[in-house]
């Protein structure tokens, strides 16, 4: 017989075991292994190990500056001005060109260097009205939301049967059934990187099966009835057909009527359709270099944003972080031996096409570039950066994160991939970072009526405005490059 004591004890030594376990996990994934770090005697001099530690002091006036002093607030105060202001700043939009022509001139009234912008041209795609309505066994408006590039319907919509599936094997398993139907994916949520094959992979492989427009739960986790937008891609020789998102709360709906053996009948109607070309702009300040101008440190995020919310967490609060970091270093009068340069990429939610625009307008450059950093998961609570890099740029790294005990974000996390707009420049080996942070809920708000600026914390924008200035400035000044991967 087992005793309630023995019974208690059993319990407290298995959370115990499992909160060490976790620890150990967490410690293990933010530091590296014991091993890797001991490599980094042999990458690193203590000479270049003392230089990096001689940045204490310096990172410490940044910090105050941001978190404490005349810095404190202004990030908050200038993106909620820029977002009350504008409202989303969707790809092809008068209204995003409003917004770049607002920063370009903050940018010239904060004294920041070689601002401009470089054109950019957008194969632009329009929402137009859509209306999702459930038909059969009862009637009922359901909220939704087209996905990005998909084709419109006929004036009168769509109406057909549904055929719902949680999965493309079992839309493999149920193929014959898809023929003439409307196709609802009702995937699990296991994470954004594995669910949102749904979202751009829905309409080809409905398609492929003979179905005449498809429909997804909306890729988040979480969900108070609003649908979240995103890119799709047709694959080729597949017939194009309509794509939408559906509330997490209706797709389920849909599934259980489904499950009860009843039939279930929708009307899709979309607009949806290719507008014009258009041109848009990147945009660039810069604080010149003092010794080595033409060799090149970044720090960017997007100004675009989906045509639904505010954009204020993707990607208002990556773009202001990164263009209010050089704001406060040219207030503190900081200037590194290299250039700091922001970018505020434009269409990056229609396909990356601002920073594909830049990559090719710039590949004489990019021998010059030290280091890319990109903000654009939200930027919730700092720990410390997330980074590409070869074993001695990792070391270095390491070293650098140390002095961000004034933040509390000393963690760093040695990854395959960050960033979404930095991504060629990171596969052609340039090394770069995002933030590593807690990432609240971020996919609860993203691309949905849900992001307004009520997701933005000031103390949190602060942070990463100080970690962003303070990462951009070191790896700026250090006397060597930042190696290459
Ligand atoms: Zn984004």
């Amino acid at each position: 017989m087992i005793t309630k004591r023995t019974k208690t004890i059993c319990i407290i030594t298995a959370i115990l075991v499992m909160t060490v376990g976790i620890l150990a996990f967490i410690v293990t994934r933010a530091i590296g292994s014991e091993n890797d770090m001991s490599k980094c005697d042999n990458f690193l001099s203590e000479s270049l190990k003392q230089e990096i530690s001689s940045y204490g002091p310096i990172v410490h006036t940044i910090v105050k500056a941001i978190v404490e002093n005349d810095g404190k607030g202004t990030t908050y105060k200038e993106l909620s001005t820029f977002i009350d202001t504008f409202g989303n700043r969707y790809a092809g939009s008068e209204n995003l060109e409003n917004a770049i022509d607002y920063m370009l001139n903050r940018s010239i009234i904060k004294n920041l260097e070689n601002v401009h912008t470089e054109d950019v041209p957008i194969q632009t795609w329009i929402r137009g009205q859509e209306s999702a309505t459930l038909l059969q066994p009862r009637r009922q408006n359901l909220p939704m939301l087209g996905l990005g590039l998909s084709i419109g319907t006929p004036p009168e919509g769509i109406t057909a049967e549904v055929l719902v599936v949680t999965s493309f094997d079992e839309l493999e398993s149920r193929k014959s059934e898809a023929l003439g139907k409307i196709v609802l994916f009702v995937p699990e949520y296991i994470s954004y990187g594995k669910t949102v094959i749904y979202r751009s992979k829905a309409a080809s492989r409905a398609a492929k099966h003979g179905a005449v427009a498809a429909l997804i739960r909306s890729i988040t986790p979480f969900s108070i009835r609003t649908p979240h937008t995103g890119m799709q891609s047709y694959d080729a020789n597949v017939t194009k057909i309509p794509v939408a998102a559906l509330t997490v709360e209706d797709a389920h709906m849909l599934k259980r009527i489904s499950d009860r053996g009843q039939k279930v009948v929708v009307n899709l109607k979309m607009e949806a359709h290719f507008g014009d070309i258009k041109t848009s702009r990147n945009t660039i300040a810069e604080l010149r270099g003092s010794e080595k101008p033409e060799k090149i440190v970044i720090i960017s995020g997007h100004l675009d944003s989906w045509d639904v919310g505010q954009g204020a967490m993707d990607d208002g609060g990556g773009a202001f972080i990164s263009w209010n970091a050089l704001v406060m270093l040219k207030a503190l009068n900081l200037r590194p031996r290299r250039t700091i340069r922001t970018i505020l990429w434009t269409a990056e939610e229609v396909g990356y096409v601002g920073a594909k625009q830049y990559y090719k307008d710039h590949k004489n450059e990019t021998q010059n570039w030290n280091f890319i950093m990109e903000s654009d998961e939200g930027t919730f609570t700092p720990y410390g950066l997330n980074y590409v890099s070869g074993n001695r740029g990792a070391c270095i790294l390491e070293e650098v994160v140390k002095l961000f005990a004034p933040l509390n974000a000393t963690s760093s996390l040695r990854s395959d991939y960050v960033g979404s707009d930095i991504t060629l420049w990171l596969m052609d080996g340039i090394p770069g970072a995002s933030l590593l942070q807690r990432n609240e809920n971020y996919f609860w708000f993203h691309h949905s009526p849900g992001d307004t600026m009520d997701v933005e914390d000031p103390v949190s924008l602060d942070k990463n405005t100080a970690l962003w200035a303070a990462t951009a400035y070191i790896l700026a000044d250090l006397k060597e490059d930042f190696p290459r991967n």
